[in-house]
């Protein structure tokens, strides 16, 4: 089902990309990605998806 496939990319979108369990919480300023969950992100010093190092925080 098309409906059914669009909410499991959905939800892939939105589950953090370096521990893959938790709700991604977290967005990179720099480069606009969201993809970490909120204990992640504040830990990770540049972005999992396109490796900007993140700077100010
Ligand atoms: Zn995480
Ligand atoms: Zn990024």
């Amino acid at each position: 089902m098309k409906i059914k496939r669009e909410n499991e990319t959905l939800k892939a979108a939105l589950t953090c990309k370096i521990c893959m369990i938790e709700k991604v919480m977290c967005t990179f300023l720099l480069c606009g990605h969201f993809c970490t969950c909120l204990s992640y992100g504040e830990q990770v010093s540049h972005c999992p998806l396109c490796r900007m190092i993140k700077t100010g925080f």
